[in-house]
């Protein structure tokens, strides 16, 4: 049904029904820009505000609705994810340009998450696993603690993860009884309508879930300003996740971000070299770089530094760089034009703050026109811009540490906290840097990007704001205590 299909009339999903907008954009394959992916409406405030009425009227009956009725709808959406991952997984890959293995795997793991929190839903709420009884302090009473709802969630998303991202949010809002307008990322349109389409055919009442496409200025925004969104959750920019935080703030909405990341993989002397080459390539470069977790600070200890550069290098220049599709391409385009010009402006920064080039950092021509470029490395000084901004491209660069303590002190040397790797054989160090790295997740010979589904997710510092996503912790999020007193 995707597979080769130009999507004409890709509609906003309001009160259980596809709706048309005012105007229209387009997505298009950053493998063969030639090749319109879907063209998709574009919603203005007017119709988010009709979105969000619509979730308002259906919260009160589906934040009262049973474990059981919430857990057949999650299952019902992530058997179907399941079964059409590599439909979907294709689609992916045309939309934003990630290899179709990695493409499958991301469809894949959104049915996970709707798996997962099908159970959850059993969790949820009074009598779940939320809840609590507890002795008073007065005689005669009875006190319990329980969990409900927060209420409409507005869910705003990237572009580089728009199967997993949402489906972690929505999986969760849902499962713990709440309604929700979910906006994806311009770039994202068809992927966001096909995880709306999977959602609408599982039976949940009109208005619980709604889908809103258009831009974050003014689509974003009326979720952001409305008074009837009772929280918000948002993966995206720092900077944008500031401004939310900011404006939300006012109006008391409940807040989750979770934003950029600087992160950090340190190679330790002792530490096994391909392995960690093997870590670097994967977390550094896979998907181009386009990851939140993504490894683009290579914090080496000098004694195997030139030695990890080279193997490094070797590895880096036998890539394969290729249309998406393609059997046996290791890395994609870049996700458009404007984050190909991003990228190559921080090649040319580089090279005026004086780092040494060591691989790569240029446009490639292929067969079909895209958005493609070589994987960048460069040997930086801590105080380099391409040392300390997050670049969200495939341009890492290698910072040479004299051993694990500046290691360490370089690594926490960022205003971003998502995650932290460390490659060595250490035990002492294993455990030192994993109380030590001031971060929300670390990885031990693994490399940074790459996490489990059911286990919490995020940031500290500038990276997030709010309680972790995933897993049982995301009932923190979504649900808000209530203490009830009685006199037995
Ligand atoms: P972005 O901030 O440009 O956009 C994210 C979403 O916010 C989009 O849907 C956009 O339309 C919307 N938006 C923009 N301005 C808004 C506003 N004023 N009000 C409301 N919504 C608004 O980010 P992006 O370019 O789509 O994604 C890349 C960024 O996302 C990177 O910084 C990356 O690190 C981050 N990211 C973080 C995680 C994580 O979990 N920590 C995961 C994936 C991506």
């Amino acid at each position: 049904m995707i597979h080769g299909e130009i999507h004409q009339n890709v509609r906003q999903y309001i009160n259980g029904r596809w709706e048309t907008s005012a105007t229209t954009g387009v997505s298009a394959n950053p493998s063969d820009t030639s090749e319109v992916v879907a063209e998709y409406a574009r919603a203005d405030r007017r119709q988010v505000d009709g979105a969000i009425r619509a979730a308002t009227e259906a919260f009160p009956h589906w934040s009262h609705s049973t474990p059981q009725r919430r857990a057949d709808v999650l299952d019902r959406i992530g058997a179907e994810l399941l079964a059409r991952k590599d439909e979907l997984g294709l689609l992916l890959a045309r939309e934003v340009g990630k290899t179709l293995p990695e493409a499958v795997a991301e469809a894949a793991r959104a049915g996970q998450i709707f798996k997962f929190f099908a159970g959850e839903a059993f969790r949820s709420g009074a009598g779940g696993g939320g809840s609590e009884n507890v002795a008073s302090v007065r005689a005669g009473v009875q006190v319990d603690v329980t969990r409900e709802p927060v209420g409409v969630v507005g869910l705003i998303t990237p572009w580089n993860t728009p199967f997993a991202v949402p489906a972690s949010k929505i999986a969760a809002a849902l499962a713990h009884g709440n309604s929700v307008v979910f906006k994806p990322a311009e770039l994202v349109p068809a992927c966001g309508w096909a995880l709306t389409d999977i959602i609408s055919r599982a039976a949940l009442p009109a208005g619980v879930f709604n889908l809103v496409m258009g831009s974050g200025r003014e689509a974003g925004q009326a979720l952001v300003d409305s008074a009837l969104v009772d929280a918000l959750s948002f993966t995206g920019s720092a900077a944008n996740g500031e401004r939310i935080l900011q404006a939300a703030a006012m109006r008391r909405a409940k807040v989750q971000l979770e934003m950029g990341g600087k992160n950090a993989l340190v190679v330790l002397a002792d530490a096994d070299l391909d392995r960690a080459v093997d870590c670097a390539v994967q977390g550094a470069y896979f998907s181009n770089g386009q990851r939140c977790t993504a490894s683009s600070r290579l914090i080496v200890e000098a004694g195997v530094h030139d030695a990890f550069v080279a193997k490094l290098r070797q590895r880096l220049k036998a890539l394969k760089i290729g249309h998406a599709l393609e059997r046996g391409v290791d890395i994609g385009p870049v996700a458009d034009a404007e984050r190909l010009a991003q990228n190559l402006a921080w090649v040319d920064i580089a090279r005026e703050e004086g780092a040494e080039h060591v691989w790569g950092g240029e446009a490639l021509q292929r067969a079909t026109t895209g958005h493609y470029m070589s994987p960048a490395l460069f040997l930086a000084k801590p105080a380099h811009r391409i040392a300390r901004e997050e670049i969200f491209g495939p341009l890492a660069c290698v910072l040479r540490a004299d051993d694990y303590d500046e290691a360490l002190a370089l690594c926490n040397d960022t205003p971003f906290g998502l995650c932290a790797g460390l490659c060595t054989n250490s035990l002492k160090h294993a455990m030192h840097f994993r109380r030590h790295a001031v971060v929300g997740m670390t990885m031990v010979n693994l490399p940074t990007a790459g996490v489990d589904f059911h286990v919490p997710f995020g940031g500290r510092k500038g990276s997030g704001y709010g309680p972790r996503e995933q897993g049982r912790h995301a009932a923190e999020f979504y649900t808000t205590v209530k203490t009830g007193y009685m006199l037995a």
